[in-house]
């Protein structure tokens, strides 16, 4: 049976992390989406385990109980930090490396803490956000077998078919396209689009497991448990310190293709690097994954945008790899979320590539560096490496957990950033650290404002709309702002800093962001600076107008040529 079904809503393929997290994304912007996964339930899989402060400060922005339920099942701080290299985990201990960056930079930096858990747990919650928005239809256990439309210039939907649990096929129409298909994403097969950069780098088998390892581990706690002896080598992860556990076990390509490792092996596997014969072991999942470190060679195509696993593929050294997805995904989520209620150009979506690209392709070759530069400290620690001296190797892993300054200071550049000449301070690894800067394409900055228990950060006021930022009683923002929010159909928010509820008691806001008293900072829906005028103007409704026009890819009043408005 064939059924047609057509809905102005947003389609996602996949719903993992990144495809679930887009449809809550979506939501904030009241649009609708439906997500088809073919599993019938959300993973159960651990996979990755850590979402990053940027990723976290994300999630303020689905709702207190949504980024307080994601708190609630973070590991405790002792396992966090640090990288242990044994030779089992009950025997010799060769050394460690910091890695504390996985504690999060702390309340100057941010208002959101990173998290240490697992992806099953995830996922979960993101599917009852999800849920809870009324906005979200999850069709689990839906197939998509191929895309009939929506990455051609003419097109003017996407379209896919899909096949239903029963068996039954059917197409279903949105307005875009979200490929969130994971690493072998069937969307990004069919529109012809190559991956570049390596593939099958190494291969894993992943064994979920319960043992009470913590009782003989003592104060031997850490974020990731090296072993290395005879009869089992690879890592042990702890998942939340009450006995759930994850192991990687590095394979050859050709046991991984042979499926190797049952679980009578992996429980052989673990009782062997935890140096605990009669171990109690429970195996709950044996998964297998391969390592890449590639990104498609287009992330849009038309009304279709690839984000997560579909767009780019990282080593799990750094635990980047779900972030970079998550990350993305905010990037062009509220550019679909205007395109498709016909307030934004639809060129607008192909900055999500020109944002995206570099820091993303930067995250990947870092990932891949940390990659080596650990099995370098694990060659220095158990002597087998005459290369680097012990203290070389640590050196060389300084960027492993420590990822500031992409995570929190990329700075976009395109189309949708409209540079004001200044740049961003010069810091010493601009991979590793930060420094808040308000220059359009930065993440706008978070300060405290408020008092008491009513404190709030800069980033609890960028909302799904457009924020300008200023200062003082008699300013001519709030007319500015309603007039444009008028004129493109979009929110545009005035917010005073130093009004009631919002005091800059500290009087940091101004410099922090770079402007004089009556100036103003129009920050996008992602929380990134978009515009920044640094005096007061004497035409408020003019350049705030040129500037939303710019940044939504439409007409611009007063310039000319074919693209000029007004
Ligand atoms: C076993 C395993 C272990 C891993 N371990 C680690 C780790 O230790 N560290 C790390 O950093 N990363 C790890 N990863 C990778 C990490 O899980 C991914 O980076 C992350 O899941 C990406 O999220 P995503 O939403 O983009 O893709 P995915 O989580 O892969 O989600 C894609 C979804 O799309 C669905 N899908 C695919 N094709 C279709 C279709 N045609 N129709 C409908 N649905 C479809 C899939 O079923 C899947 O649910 C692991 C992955 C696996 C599989």
């Amino acid at each position: 049976m064939t059924q047609i079904l057509r809905t102005p809503r947003i389609l996602i393929v996949g719903g993992g992390p990144v495809g679930l997290a887009a449809a809550l994304e979506l939501a904030r912007f009241g649009v609708a989406s439906v997500v088809l996964e073919r599993r019938a339930a959300t993973s159960w899989h651990p996979k990755t385990r850590n979402l990053n402060t940027r990723t976290m400060e994300i999630a303020r922005g689905w709702g207190h109980a949504v980024y307080q339920r994601l708190r609630g099942i973070d590991t405790p701080d002792g396992w966090k930090s640090p990288i242990r290299f044994l030779d089992t985990l009950t025997g010799t201990e060769f050394g460690q490396i910091e890695a504390r960056g996985f504690l999060g930079p702390g309340p100057q930096v941010s208002p959101a803490l990173p998290i240490m858990s697992s992806q099953d747990l995830v996922e979960r919650i993101l599917w009852d956000a999800a849920i809870a928005t009324g906005l979200v239809e999850l069709r689990f256990g839906h197939e998509v077998t191929a895309v009939l439309a929506g990455w051609r210039p003419e097109d003017t939907e996407a379209s896919l078919e899909v096949r239903a649990p029963s068996g039954a096929g059917y197409t279903i129409s949105g307005s875009a396209l979200i490929a969130a298909d994971g690493v072998d994403s069937l969307v990004r097969a069919q529109l012809g689009i190559a991956l570049e950069g390596a593939q099958a780098v190494r291969h894993f088998v992943n064994c979920y497991f319960r043992a009470d390892l913590e009782s003989h581990l003592g104060d031997r706690r850490g974020v990731l448990l090296y072993v290395a002896g005879q009869r089992a080598a690879g890592i042990f992860q702890p998942l939340d310190a009450r006995g759930r556990w994850l192991c990687q076990i590095p394979v050859s390509a050709e046991e991984w293709e042979a499926g190797a490792y049952s679980p009578e092996a992996c429980v052989d596997w673990i009782r062997a690097g935890a140096g605990v014969p009669d171990l109690e072991v429970e195996v709950r999942h044996v998964g297998r994954w391969r390592m890449n470190a590639a990104i498609a060679d287009r992330l849009v195509a038309g009304r279709v945008v690839l984000c997560g696993d579909a767009a780019h593929q990282l080593p799990p050294t750094g635990g980047l790899g779900v972030n970079t997805g998550l990350q993305g995904m905010h990037n062009v989520a509220w550019k679909l979320a205007l395109c498709v209620r016909g307030i934004a150009d639809w060129s607008l979506l192909h900055t999500y590539d020109e944002e995206r690209r570099r820091p993303s392709q930067e995250i990947i070759t870092q990932s891949l560096a940390n990659f080596a530069n650990v099995t370098q400290v694990a060659a220095a620690f158990y002597g087998h490496t005459p290369q680097l001296t012990t203290e070389e190797a640590i050196r060389a892993t300084h960027r492993y957990g420590n990822h500031l300054g992409v995570e929190l200071g990329t700075v976009y550049s395109s189309a949708a950033v409209i540079p004001d000449g200044t740049v961003p301070p010069a810091v010493d690894d601009p991979y590793a650290d930060y420094q808040p800067s308000a220059t359009p394409g930065c993440r706008a900055p978070h300060l405290w404002l408020g008092r008491g228990d009513g404190r709030l950060s800069t980033l609890d006021l960028f909302g799904p709309r457009f924020t300008v930022l200023t200062t003082g009683e008699d300013h001519p923002w709030d007319r500015a702002a309603a007039r444009v929010a008028d004129r493109y159909g979009v929110p545009v928010a005035a917010v005073t800093v130093g009004a009631p509820g919002i005091e800059d008691d500290e009087g940091v806001f101004l410099t922090q962001y770079g402007i004089k008293p009556g100036g103003a900072v129009l920050v996008r829906p992602d929380g990134h600076v978009a515009w920044r005028c640094a005096v007061a103007p004497e035409d408020a409704d003019g350049v705030l107008d040129r500037a939303l026009a710019q940044v939504l890819g439409r007409p611009v009043p007063g310039q000319p040529g074919p693209e000029g408005g007004d």
